[in-house]
């Protein structure tokens, strides 16, 4: 009732939320309490969570930020949503999010953007800028998002939270709209490193249901919160402290470089020569699969159906047509013709095959140290409207997050201080699997 009450006075002013079910919540939230007083209950049992509205959740819309599947109503619970469930978190509602998971300023939804709960003439972020604004804004108390290219770290830094993408294979993608599948990974959007492991703790697990799920050992990830990071070896990768970092975010990571020294931690540098080959890597990959992807998307099986159609064509080609954004078109467009004969060499090969080269370069780190640290963004939030006229300079605001992501390594960010008033968030890189070791470096500083 708390975080209903919030939403319903507060989320007119941000956009955080593209569907509320606040009944469902009601009555979920009446069963944990039954399950409390029954000695029933979890660590989560009765708190409620938001999912990104990539999720598909049984009986609600999934509209994953799209005129495409606004009257989309998922038949099934997503992997993810099925355990919190499990776990007995009430469902609040689905989180707004840039069209398709496409985006870094939730700028690009269907529903209209997303607004900063520091500035609400800023962006949060994207593309889990719902997810983002809803947890800074106190309109959850957690919340699931998602991470293809820095679209869980990106707007947890700008609003000031703390956001973890697991090591890829981590956490089921089955029922999440997939965008490009090798690199979409969902994960959890909350205040702190320990909610984060809450959170994890529930997220994470074998899918047999989703490929590329990885068989594990199940891991408690709470429990190593505390763990001493005295002795700890932390690189500062070079390309990540160069030129195109605001001043003010430099100032900030430097006390916070300062604090870890303080408990002990060691820092060097280390370099990863082939990282600024990453956001133009990322941006042949990620198109690639986006159009392989989004072709389910024909007006014929679900989502929308342009109005009367005089043939098979007219139909694929109006309905596509209408129910698409701009981003998105010009992502489809980008893949294709990349994916295309006689171009597939030279762009979508080229670009697998740096993709190989930067998990290499951090291969390489992790011989040396244990953890990366530097800067999740070059910039606190960014004016409504700044950037929706140049895509590329949209693109750089991922410059520090995606080559992660390539490589399907673990990070997160973290609150860090304040710029100018604005929250900046700090980026920890984990080894693969090396989340709890990240969790206790960020719940340390916290
Ligand atoms: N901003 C990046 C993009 O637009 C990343 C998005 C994401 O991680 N989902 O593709």
């Amino acid at each position: 009732e708390h975080y209903l009450r919030r939403i319903e006075t507060l989320d007119d002013a941000l956009n955080g939320y593209i569907t509320v079910t606040a009944e469902q919540a009601l009555e979920a939230a009446r069963a944990a309490d039954d399950a409390r007083a029954q000695g029933r209950a979890g660590a989560l049992t009765g708190v409620p969570m938001a999912h990104k509205d990539i999720f598909c959740t049984e009986g609600v819309r999934t509209s994953c930020g799209s005129r495409m599947l606004d009257n989309f109503v998922a038949p099934y619970d997503a992997g993810v949503v099925e355990r919190f469930k499990a776990a007995g978190c009430p469902v609040l509602g689905k989180t707004n999010m840039d069209e398709f998971a496409m985006g870094s300023s939730n700028e690009t939804s269907y529903y209209g953007p997303v607004r900063n709960p520091w500035d609400t003439e800023r962006v949060p972020g994207g593309s889990s800028g719902g997810s983002a604004a809803v947890v800074a804004a106190r309109l959850a108390p957690g919340a699931t998002g998602t991470d293809t290219g820095g679209s869980i770290r990106q707007p947890a830094a700008l609003t000031g939270i703390t956001g973890l993408k697991p090591t890829y294979g981590r956490v089921s993608r089955w029922g999440m709209v997939a965008f490009a599948s090798s690199l979409d990974q969902g994960g959890p959007m909350a205040r702190t490193a320990e909610d984060c492991a809450l959170l994890l703790n529930v997220m994470a697990g074998f899918d047999r249901r989703d490929s590329t799920s990885l068989e594990r050992p199940e891991e408690n990830f709470t429990a190593a919160l505390d763990r001493p990071v005295k002795g700890l070896r932390v690189g500062l990768p070079k390309p990540f402290f160069g030129e195109g970092m605001a001043p003010g975010v430099a100032r900030v990571l430097e006390e916070a470089i300062d604090h870890y020294k303080g408990l002990g931690v060691e820092f060097r540098e280390v370099d990863l020569p082939n990282a600024g080959l990453a956001v133009p890597a990322y941006y042949v990959v990620a198109p690639a699969e986006c159009s392989s992807n989004l072709a389910r998307f024909d007006g014929v099986r679900f989502g929308y159906r342009c109005e009367d159609p005089k043939d098979l064509l007219d139909l694929y080609t109006r309905s596509r047509g209408e129910g698409f954004g701009a981003e998105v078109k010009r992502r489809i467009m980008v893949g294709t013709y990349a994916l295309s004969a006689g171009y597939f060499d030279a762009y979508y090969l080229k670009a697998q095959k740096i993709r190989r080269l930067i998990a290499d370069d951090f291969a390489r780190a992790f011989q040396e140290v244990d953890v990366l640290l530097g800067p999740t963004t070059p910039d606190t939030a960014f004016r409504i409207g700044e950037k929706t006229d140049d895509p590329v300079s949209m693109y750089l605001s991922d410059i520090y997050t995606i080559a992660v992501n390539l490589a399907g390594l673990p990070g997160m960010s973290l609150p860090a201080g304040l710029a100018d008033g604005l929250p900046v968030g700090m980026q920890l890189i984990g080894n693969y699997f090396d989340e709890a070791r990240l969790l206790g470096m960020a719940h340390q500083y916290q």
